[in-house]
């Protein structure tokens, strides 16, 4: 009896270490402006226009030291407050920069993106689709309109045409980063391929609250996202016009309003 019993705890023992651990979320992580983290269920850290530093997020230092293990930097476009930190991450993590060919040799020339992790694999322009890190992420290069210049010490300089991406985490979400942009039509050509929208709202440089709208109609994302609001007082649209807009056309449900700081995850 005795026997059977141990015979029967072994056995349970070893079919729970053969189980396959059940995967962790995929998360994301706002960290004001248009700054995130996304973090996939293998583990692999993303960041996107990572101005971690902004004036909106109180815990910039904090979020900096925890940015030990980051595999790759995307940016959307050469201004100053969406490289942000990208160049101190990328020293002190090794991370590869993910950006069009000219931002990448752009990077490197003017803000001392270190060379070697400038790679042609992690390059690519828009319409391409690039896939990273053993296929767990795809990445979509998507247009944006707005500007592509660098501030250097010597004036502006060209830095490529300014993006967004359509990121696709395998066992995860879909995540558009609109990346800076006024609404355009083809944004009506990823409906159906969004669960997350990230979306700029505050105005003046980029989409109001009212072309947001328009552009989540477009889009129709399981989840929109504002960002690039509040920052510094010339980004006047708020989330709450942004929930208005959407209201008059029956898309409030979509809103998703983060806190800074805050992490989703998504299963
Ligand atoms: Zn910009």
């Amino acid at each position: 009896m005795a026997r059977s019993l141990l015979l029967a705890i072994v056995t349970l023992f070893c079919t729970c270490l053969a189980a396959p651990a059940q995967a962790a979320p995929a998360t994301v992580t706002w960290y004001g402006h248009a700054a995130f983290k996304v973090v996939t269920p293998s583990g692999k850290v993303l960041l996107v226009d990572p101005w971690i530093s902004n004036p909106s997020n109180p815990h910039a230092k904090r979020d900096l030291d925890e940015l030990q293990q980051v595999d790759l930097i995307f940016l959307t476009h050469g201004h100053t407050d969406h490289i942000g930190d990208s160049v101190e991450i990328a020293k002190k993590t090794g991370a590869k920069l993910v950006g069009t060919f000219d931002l990448q040799k752009a990077m490197v020339a003017y803000k001392e993106f270190p060379e070697q992790q400038i790679d042609r694999a992690t390059a690519g322009s828009f319409g391409g689709t690039i896939s990273l890190l053993d296929g767990e992420v795809s990445v979509l290069f998507v247009p944006a309109v707005h500007g592509g210049s660098m501030d250097t010490a010597n004036g502006p300089v060209y830095a490529g045409h300014p993006g967004g991406f359509l990121i696709s985490v395998k066992g995860g979400p879909r995540i558009y980063h609109t990346g800076d942009t006024d609404l355009f039509n083809d944004m009506l050509l990823l409906k159906g391929q969004v669960d997350i929208m990230l979306l700029c709202i505050g105005d003046k440089f980029t989409m109001g609250p009212v072309r947001a709208a328009q552009a989540v109609d477009l889009v129709r994302p399981k989840m929109a996202v504002p960002m690039h609001f509040g920052t510094f007082p010339a980004l006047t649209g708020t989330p709450q016009q942004f929930n208005d807009e959407l209201k008059k056309r029956g898309l409030q449900k979509l809103l998703r309003q983060m806190r800074v700081g805050e992490t989703l995850s998504w299963r």
